[in-house]
């Protein structure tokens, strides 16, 4: 019983492991997602536009 002991730690210290590398993944993808997000700013007057604009709805210039 006490290998077993040892050996549901060690699974469990694993666990907890992957599950803080996971979520130091999730964190950097979220990170990435609103990097991309801030770049959609329209060239001309810097306002933010929508993602599937094709115009900015301040100014009118023409997106992408
Ligand atoms: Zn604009």
């Amino acid at each position: 019983m006490y290998i077993i002991g040892i050996a549901m730690i060690i699974i469990g210290v694993i666990g907890i492991i992957l599950s803080l590398i996971w979520f130091i993944k999730d964190s950097n993808n979220n990170n990435s997602i609103k990097e991309t997000k801030q770049d959609n700013l329209c060239p001309n007057c810097g306002r933010i536009v929508k993602e599937n604009s094709k115009f900015c709805g301040n100014c009118g210039e023409q997106l992408f």
